[in-house]
């Protein structure tokens, strides 16, 4: 499955970026706090998901300094993600944080342009408008790598994740407004890919710098 971009718009599904839908836990002391990026309505069959209802989730802790894989449980019910530990600090400058709460905004999904798409074009090029331009929120399809591909087995039961979303940056000049009209959402020059186990409501959170 080649997968979409989400983009600022209304969508026949619920698909949202950014809001405060979920109470976050975070082991003590770790900072920054995470931060909802994406909720995915899993009834959207163009996701492929094979679920009928509920949503998914998908939140980090945003600092570029720290890499390391993050791992959390959401319940829908509750609508709760908890964190594990152990807790994380960062050390980025405050300055370049982005606002946690993110503004909500509702998402459309649109297939991908034969730019955006690494099966008929090269991978480097595709890289281009997923760092720095519109193609910034990839969901669903195979992950777009910065460099090698990896696997991530859940941590509760030990079953191959599913690769569920990538996300980049957008163009410093051209924000899109989801974050607002002026400031583009920007993390710093690397990607984050989610990956959820959905028999155990666990995601992973993996990271690639260029
Ligand atoms: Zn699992």
């Amino acid at each position: 499955m080649a997968g979409y971009i989400a983009e600022p718009g209304a969508d026949r599904y619920c698909h949202v970026f950014g809001g405060a839908g979920w109470t976050v836990v975070a082991p003590t002391g770790a900072s920054p706090g995470p931060t909802l990026v994406l909720t995915l309505d899993l009834g959207d069959p163009r996701l492929g998901f094979g679920r009928s209802s509920e949503v998914l989730p998908l939140c980090a802790h945003l600092d570029g300094s720290n890499l390391d894989r993050q791992h959390y449980s959401f319940d829908p019910v509750l609508k709760r993600i908890a964190f594990d530990g152990p807790a994380w600090h960062a050390d980025t400058e405050p300055d370049y944080y982005l606002p946690n709460p993110l503004p909500q905004h509702p998402l459309r999904l649109r297939p991908l342009r034969e730019a955006e798409d690494p099966r008929v074009t090269d991978k480097y090029d595709v890289q281009d408008t997923f760092l720095g331009d519109v193609g910034f929120l990839r969901v669903g399809g195979e992950p777009l790598w910065l460099q090698h591909a990896e696997e991530v087995a859940c941590t509760s039961c030990g079953t191959e994740q599913a690769p569920v979303a990538c996300v980049g940056y957008e163009n410093e000049s051209h924000p899109s407004g989801l974050v607002s009209s002026s400031e583009p959402f920007f993390l710093g020059e690397f990607a984050l890919y989610f990956f959820a186990c959905f028999g155990c409501n666990r995601v992973s959170v993996l990271s690639q710098s260029t």
